[in-house]
């Protein structure tokens, strides 16, 4: 390999380095992904230079500290972003979270070693791969494995067991029997980890391509139950329905799959369904029921997402198309696409139909007319001269003042109700037609 799997320029940034004495090589993901030919948009540098000599070095360029305690400077040269890290070797870890000290270290190999796999534990020089703890080998075996004693570096920091799983999830590999017991065996150390720390590696671990292989695999090393337990209840709950072919776990994970790579869909994906354990019932003829479970499901996703510290606008969104994924049930028209659009906006209703097609897909159904259906009124909708929000109406709270209706609450009821008419179709949105509605007089109190 002469050159790393990417477009960016790294060889500038090495060479300013090199040549003010200061040893520097690619590291860590960007030789993992080059050497399995995936490509590469992150390449980060480890480095002799301290932190000083990396800012007198790149003088002329915009710096950014990210972590100065660690010593990692972010260089943009020519608009590309480089972390570039001095050579550390990490002191004792006390409390699985963070090293108590970092120790600046004058050699590569030191730097290697603190670092968590051996597939991530590579770096390249100038066409040579610098390969101590054998990860090409590693990444030939598909095998995920602690550089050193598992045991010690999943201690050291219990994230380390989020990142295996990501990168298992994601290079579709095996983790090696001692990392997996390691693992398991403190699995409930987890959530010592910041909620911050993991609600970002379940993140990423969703978006990969197949994210049911990780949230298996979480369930698999005891994680599943520390950090999505609601998830956890729903393994083998049988549904007694003539709709499913799956139990609650195995529809989820499918639904999950069938989604698109967005975070609020996946999530509302993989929960949508949890409220099916506290809600089920059989009727008289032996089916399952799970009368209101989607607004159960969407409370339960909302007390998980409020304690891992999403922020509000993503909890809202996840939350908001669980609430209505049984809607399509019922067959649309452009009376409730509208209505769905003006509570929803065109982002969360696209990411509702795309949850309900794949919660179709993955029953013993397999007809999505209904949501096709819906999508293409969505976007005749979109294009007409119906109001989408609030400031799309043609007559505004001034206007209502200038009428005469005093300040205060009631102008919002006024508006809501003139909306109301126009997206029923029963008034046109201009300002003529909403104030001659207006003159006929309106009853506040209905
Ligand atoms: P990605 O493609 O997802 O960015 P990556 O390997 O670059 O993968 P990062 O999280 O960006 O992963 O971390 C960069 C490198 O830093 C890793 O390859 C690894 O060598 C090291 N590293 C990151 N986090 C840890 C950790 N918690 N413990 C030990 N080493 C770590
Ligand atoms: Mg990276």
């Amino acid at each position: 390999m002469n050159r790393l799997n990417t477009d960016l320029s790294y060889e500038n940034l090495v060479e300013r380095l090199e040549k003010a004495g200061f040893a520097t090589y690619p590291v860590g993901g960007c030789v993992r992904d080059s050497l399995i030919n995936r490509k590469v948009e992150d390449v980060d540098l480890t480095t002799l230079a301290r932190p000083d000599d990396i800012r007198r070095v790149f003088s002329d360029k915009k710096l950014i500290d990210i972590g100065k305690k660690f010593g990692t400077i972010k260089v943009i040269a020519d608009g590309e972003a480089f972390e570039i890290t001095t050579f550390r070797s990490e002191g004792a870890y006390k409390d699985g979270r963070h090293p108590d000290e970092i120790q600046f270290s004058d050699t590569l190999i030191d730097d290697l070693k603190r670092r968590d796999f051996t597939i991530n534990a590579m770096a390249f020089d100038k066409g040579k791969i610098i390969d101590p703890f054998g990860g090409r080998d590693d990444l030939e075996r598909k095998i995920i494995r602690a550089v050193g004693n598992p045991y010690e570096r999943i201690s050291e920091d219990y994230l380390r067991s989020l990142r295996a799983v990501r990168f298992a999830t994601r290079l579709g590999f095996e983790l090696e029997d001692g990392l997996k017991k390691a693992i398991r065996e403190n699995s409930g150390k987890i959530n010592l980890i910041s909620n911050e720390r993991i609600s970002d590696e379940i993140g990423k671990i969703l978006l990969e391509d197949e994210p049911s292989r990780g949230v298996r695999l979480l369930d698999d090393l005891g994680l599943l139950q520390e950090i999505l337990p609601e998830v956890k209840r729903t393994i083998g709950f049988d549904q007694h329905s003539s709709h499913h072919n799956l139990d609650v776990y195995s529809h989820s994970l499918k639904v999950l799959d069938g989604t698109e790579a967005d975070l609020a869909t996946r999530m509302a994906g993989l929960y949508h369904d949890v409220g099916k354990v506290d809600t089920f019932f059989l009727d008289e003829k032996g089916e399952g029921r799970f009368f209101g479970h989607q607004k159960l499901s969407a409370e339960l996703l909302e007390k998980r997402l409020k304690g891992l510290k999403f922020p509000k606008f993503f909890i809202s969104d996840a939350t908001s198309i669980v609430k209505r994924h049984m809607d399509s049930s019922n067959t649309y028209t452009k009376k409730s696409i509208r209505k769905l659009l003006r509570k929803l906006g065109e982002e969360n209703l696209r990411r509702l139909f795309d949850l309900q097609r794949a919660d179709i897909l993955a029953t013993v159904h397999t007809d999505t007319g209904n949501i096709d259906h819906a999508e293409r009124i969505l976007d005749e909708v979109l294009l007409d001269e119906s109001p989408k929000k609030r400031s799309d109406l043609s007559i505004n709270g001034k206007d209502l003042l200038a009428l005469g209706y005093p300040q205060g609450k009631v102008i919002g009821k006024v508006l809501a109700m003139v909306e109301e008419e126009i997206i029923d179709d029963r008034l046109e949105n201009n300002k003529e037609a909403i104030f001659a509605f207006l003159a006929k007089g309106i009853n506040l109190d209905s």
